[in-house]
């Protein structure tokens, strides 16, 4: 008889009338704000670069598709504040997972994930983004290569999950943020995580007879 339970099950999904699956490509789920999408190098709201050239990112990579090679900045042309900058920049998106841990090992918020993930390679040099393609442009926008399929929004927040994040993923530190401005959006505001409002309750109807109303909440409102 176990089958016979099974079918109902399904029966009754199948004609409670909820879709579950979307028309991809037609139509699109709205990203959540953790998404991690292609990467972007981020710059300060004066136009410097925000990569140091540490090389944390690429000894953190898991996938090993990071490669990176820092040099002494130009005394008379700066790229960045500091001594070193990214002279060098790659990632590999044949081998990228999103897994994010080169965003987390940055010290300076220069590398970051956007929402983007529709693109596509027809050779295997494109797959390999350079710091030029990576560096956000004159706007602070991501730079929007040929085979790439921006949309709304993929490329707001692309920072956006890491303000929420702190040392050992301390509640306490939510809704905290200590970066630095960006070239095109200044300082964005801290990602509230858990701790966001709980959205407005739909108001109740009045009840038809008070006489059966019982307060069961432990709560004590
Ligand atoms: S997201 Fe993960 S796999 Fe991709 S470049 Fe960063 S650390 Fe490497
Ligand atoms: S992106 Fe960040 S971690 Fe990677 S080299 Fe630049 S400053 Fe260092």
């Amino acid at each position: 008889m176990g089958f016979l339970a099974g079918f109902r099950v399904t029966l009754k999904e199948f004609l409670s009338g909820k879709t579950i699956t979307t028309m991809y490509p037609q139509e699109k789920r709205e990203k959540p704000t953790r998404f991690h999408g292609r990467h972007v190098l981020n710059r300060y709201e004066d136009g410097m670069e925000k990569c140091i050239g540490c090389e944390l990112c690429a000894g953190v990579c898991p996938a090993r598709c990071i490669y990176v090679r820092g040099a002494d900045n130009p005394t008379d042309a700066p790229v960045s504040p500091g001594e070193r900058f990214g002279f060098v920049y790659e990632i590999n998106y044949l081998r990228c997972i999103h897994c994010d841990l080169c965003v987390e090992a940055c010290p300076t918020e220069a590398i970051t994930e956007s929402k983007l993930f529709e693109f596509s390679f027809t050779n295997r040099q494109d797959a390999i983004y350079t710091r030029d393609e990576l560096l956000v442009g004159d706007d602070g926008h991501p730079q929007r290569l040929p085979w790439e399929d921006w949309r709304e929004g993929d490329d707001r927040h692309t920072s956006g999950w890491v303000r929420a994040t702190a040392p050992a993923g301390s509640s306490a530190f939510e809704g905290r943020q200590l970066w630095s401005g960006e070239l095109g959006y200044g300082v964005r505001a801290a990602e509230q995580g858990q701790t966001a409002p709980a959205p407005e309750p739909e108001p109740e109807a009045a009840p038809a007879d008070d006489h059966d109303h019982h307060d069961d909440h432990g709560g004590g409102h």
